[in-house]
């Protein structure tokens, strides 16, 4: 039995396989129009293309117009660190298989293309090399893609900001105003799509621009091997597109590579079920025995856009994009509705906390649940105890090798009812 088991799963792990939807967030300011699309991670293995409107879903505000981002387009190449792990995504705009598994994806790219509210279109990239109108070696080299506005024709007529080659050189010289390096220069690169590049055709700018939709790519160098400079430079490039539209923003930080390299190592936290919760930032690299169902485990909610939970055999990576985080060893336990909230006592102070949420205690704390809840507190054990429900837990009693992070500050209180798993908050020892 148990080896039919482990043979479906491995069939299903093989032919089963399916793109991961995508996410959509909406800005908007007042008035809210006009709209740029921007749409990041087509390809899995082009970081620049998903890091950076990971930032602007969290840290940018709209005032005027609109931005609508959708950073993860191609989410499970992305996990994956494949161009493509169903085949190149960018090249199924044209034609595509029924049974193609991007299929549904693509098509949610196409609505979205063709929603009359979007007037400008931008897809992120990570390209090859370094574009020059001549050749140079192979490096740098009319062929490259990286450092450059990717456009198909120089203009489409009749429609707002369809002037794409001006745009594009607007955009490129504010961007060589300020490099890391010379080489690192910006041209604009175009194909010329209709007469000279076939495969280009069958590309999402070139299934928007033949729609009437003004589009173009944003490529970084795959050559800069620093994230987050690539990031920066997909920023700066964003930011000039939405400057030569009139749309108004701003962001909660400076945009400087320091602070990009910091604000790309912030993932927040994430609810799995609705019922557990992970706190991702210092967090260990091994989670034992948490509360999982037998299957359909899932994010329900995520601070971080490219956050997503991806079974692995007998455990669970929880994800930012292609880096593991964490891993999630489970134990199988069924669930209940989970708790609505519980009363915790924290060095004395009483205050009522969601479930699943987290509180903050200097020497002791004790939590109230529900009659008939059993409280667990990982990493606390006292003889003839099992159940921690209104037991008042001292700071120093709590075993650091069950904490959940690297500091030994968080430490997990599951609820149970009978055999089934209600939920779980956290408790933090406040630093010291
Ligand atoms: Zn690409």
């Amino acid at each position: 039995m148990r080896k039919i088991v482990l043979f479906i799963t491995l069939l299903l792990s093989v032919f089963g396989a399916s793109q991961r939807d995508f996410t959509l967030y909406k800005r908007h300011g007042s008035p809210d129009s006009p709209t740029l699309l921007v749409f990041g991670g087509i390809h899995g293995n082009e970081p620049g293309g998903y890091f950076a409107p990971a930032l602007l879903v969290q840290h940018y505000r709209i005032e005027k117009g609109s931005l609508w981002i959708a950073p993860n387009l191609n989410f499970e190449s992305i996990l994956r660190f494949r161009r493509g792990y169903f085949g190149d995504m960018n090249r199924k705009f044209a034609t595509i298989k029924p049974n193609d598994p991007d299929k549904k994806t693509v098509e949610r790219i196409k609505k979205l293309i063709l929603d009359p509210k979007v007037d400008l279109i931008l897809n992120l990239h990570d390209g090859h090399g370094f574009y020059r109108n001549e050749w140079k070696n192979a490096i740098f080299n009319p062929r490259a893609w990286g450092q450059a506005c990717i456009i198909d024709q120089k203009s489409i007529g009749n429609t707002r900001f369809g002037n794409l080659d001006e745009l594009a050189q607007r955009v490129s010289m504010r961007l060589n105003h300020k490099l890391f390096k010379n080489h690192h220069i910006f041209n604009v690169k175009n194909t010329e799509t209709k007469m000279k590049d076939e495969q280009m055709r069958l590309s999402l700018t070139y299934f928007a621009i033949t729609h009437g939709k003004p589009a173009m790519a944003i490529e970084t160098s795959k050559n800069i091997t620093d994230v987050a400079m690539k990031v920066l430079y997909q920023l700066r490039a964003i930011e000039a597109f939405m400057d030569e539209m009139g749309i108004k923003y701003s962001r909660d930080f400076d945009l400087n590579l320091a602070t990009i390299k910091k604000l790309l190592k912030v993932y927040g936290s994430v609810v799995i079920n609705g019922n557990i919760l992970i706190p991702l930032d210092g967090v260990d690299k091994i989670l034992r025995n948490i509360p999982l169902s037998r299957q359909n485990n899932r994010l329900t909610r995520a601070d971080h856009p490219l956050a997503a939970l991806k079974q692995n055999g007998n455990h669970y990576d929880l994800m930012i994009g292609p880096n593991k985080i964490t891993t999630l060893y489970p134990a199988y336990i069924p669930a209940k509705t989970v708790l609505p909230n519980v009363r915790v006592e924290a060095d004395g102070k009483q205050k009522t906390l969601k479930v699943p949420g987290r509180f903050t205690f200097q020497k002791r704390f004790a939590v109230h649940a529900p009659e008939g809840i059993r409280v667990n507190v990982i990493g606390f054990a006292k003889k003839g105890v099992r159940n921690e429900n209104n037991i008042e837990i001292h700071a120093a009693k709590l075993l650091p090798k069950y904490a959940m992070d690297q500091e030994n500050r968080l430490f997990r209180v599951e609820f149970y009812e009978g055999k089934f798993f209600r939920g779980m908050i956290i408790a933090e020892k406040a630093k010291e």
